[in-house]
Formats: C-alpha cells, structure tokens, sequence
C-alpha cells in the first residue's frame, strides 16, 4: 500500500470553550496535513477531563468546523464514551508492574521535594520525587502513576520545529495516568486514543509539544505504534502570551460564511499560507481550502513522512 493512503490524521479539540483563532489554527493545519497526504481527518472530542467541559461546548466546536468547510472523514468520538479503553490500557501497565499506586497528597509532593533542598517544577508541574515507587507503606492509594524506566533522554523528530529532546525522568518524573478524582490523565487517553483510531500522523498546537516525550513513552510501554508528530505556531495575544480560553481568547465566528472564511484567512495566515488571489464567489471557503491544500504540499515536505 503506497504510504499516502494510510495516512489518518486528527484533531482533538477539549471541549472547554468554543474554538478561537488559536485553537482554529491547530484544526485548518491537520485538516490540510491529511488532504495534502490523501488521507482520513478524524475528530475526536478530548472531554476526559469533564469537571473542565462546558456543556455544549462539543457541539458548537463541531458546528464552527462544518461552518469552515472542515468535515471529519468519519463520526466524531467522546473520549467520555471510551474509559474502557483507558482503564484496559492502565490495567496491563499495572498487570506488568508498569504503574503503581500513589498515596501522596500535592501538599506531600512539595514537601519532599523541598525536603530533597530542590524546588522542582516544570510548567508548574511538580516533578514527582518517587515517593510511592516502592510501596504505599499503608497509605491509601489516591492516583496511579507510570514508573518510568531509566530511559535515556527521549529524542524525536518534530516535523516544524526538528529534532527534540527530553529525559522525562529528570523533566517530569512518573505522571499520573489516573487521577485521585478517578478520571484518566490527558496523556494516557491521548496515547490509546491515537492507537486505537490509527492515528498515522499527529498535528497539533505547539503548546502541546512538551508532551509528546511522555506519550513516546507511553507508546513504548504498551507497545504502540509511534505517530509521527508536527506541532503549529501559536497565535500571541495582545499580552505576548499564547492564545488560550484562559487569557479570554473570544470564540470564532462562523455566523455566515464570510465570517468564516475571514477565520479561515486568519489562520492560514499563521500557517504561512496565502489568499487565492481570485477569489470565486460561488464558494469562497471550499476555493480557499483547495488553494492551501496545494501550498501545503509545497511548504511542508509530506513525502519526507
Ligand atoms: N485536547 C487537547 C487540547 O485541546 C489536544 C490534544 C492533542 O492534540 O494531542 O489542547
């Protein structure tokens, strides 16, 4: 099978909010990723974290990516409907000694890290200090965490952004996969997910690049296949900082079609995309998306992956 046709590419969206310039960005740069290669474009609602998703939020995402011309290649998934999976993939890690149970309190990690002389965080994460590795000596398990192997640093090939690198044992230390509320870790879901739906080819915001060592990881210890992965520019806003639902980034309008299109310019713009320079006014947005299609197969080497 010549290698274009396998291609499944996806977004995931977090149903959080609405999608915004940022988020419409990561969304435009996989849907082109997968035309460009001749493959599938799936999308897959990441609401696994549901104390943080607003109801509706899902819908109005799907709504906003029709409005722009961006249709899934097959019916959207709820990782809300697939904990079965996740807690098949967390029972095999622990059946192999792969995770354990952890007994620590946030208040506790701190303490032992503070107690070690170093104030370690990464991202204001805390970077887990081993307490429970050999035992819970009678406490009671809150979360599960992965036990990292004494793995060299991690190093892969981002196809923006080239060679990266991280040793997760020393940047994150063993993270949890399922949280003290019983709800599966983004990174553990995310992993089983792209395996499952055969994900080929991930493309998705630069914010998440700091991930993708622990989900290599991850890949390794439940023996999946490794996607590859291409991460996009962030759209700033005005404080410098990365577009977020958090900074108040306002919802994309997708009222009428020339709202979405004008979404669309925008974020082709960020791709280092151009306008077609006529526009054809019977329509405009399918026009625009088969214009990009055909420069991001000259911008973005796809025969290389
Ligand atoms: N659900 C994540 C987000 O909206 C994206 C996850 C991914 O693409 O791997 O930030």
């Amino acid at each position: 099978m010549d290698k274009s046709s396998s291609y499944i590419g996806r977004f995931a969206p977090s149903p959080t909010g609405t999608l915004h310039a940022g988020s419409l960005v990561a969304a435009l740069a996989s849907w082109l990723d997968a035309r460009a290669h001749h493959g599938r474009w799936l999308v897959r609602v990441e609401d696994v974290d549901t104390p943080r998703c607003i109801p509706g939020a899902d819908h109005a995402i799907l709504q906003q990516l029709a409005a722009c011309g961006l249709h899934p290649d097959a019916p959207p998934v709820w990782q809300s409907d697939r904990t079965k999976l996740y807690q098949q993939a967390l029972e095999q890690l622990t059946s192999q000694q792969k995770a354990y149970a952890c007994g620590c309190t946030r208040k506790e990690i701190e303490v032992a890290l503070q107690s070690n002389g170093i104030a370690k965080t990464r991202n204001a994460e805390l970077i887990y200090p081993g307490t429970c590795r050999s035992g819970l000596n009678g406490r009671i398990g809150r979360a599960w965490r992965l036990r990292l192997p004494d793995l060299a640093t991690i190093h892969w090939q981002d196809r923006r952004l080239g060679i990266q690198q991280q040793n997760v044992c020393t940047r994150v230390g063993d993270f949890v996969l399922q949280r003290a509320d019983g709800l599966y870790a983004y990174q553990l879901a995310v992993v089983v997910d792209d395996a499952a739906q055969g994900i080929t080819h991930v493309v998705r915001g630069e914010d998440l690049t700091d991930n993708t060592a622990r989900q290599i990881v991850l890949q390794q210890m439940l023996g999946l296949a490794h996607p590859t992965y291409m991460h996009t520019p962030l759209v700033r806003g005005a404080n410098g900082e990365k577009l977020s639902k958090q900074n108040g980034a306002t919802p994309i309008n997708t009222a009428t079609a020339a709202a979405a299109l004008d979404a669309l310019l925008q974020a082709a713009h960020v791709l280092g995309l151009t306008a077609p320079e006529k526009r054809d006014n019977s329509n405009p947005i399918a026009q625009a998306l088969q214009h990009w299609v055909a420069q991001w197969q000259t911008i973005y080497s796809i025969h290389d992956y």
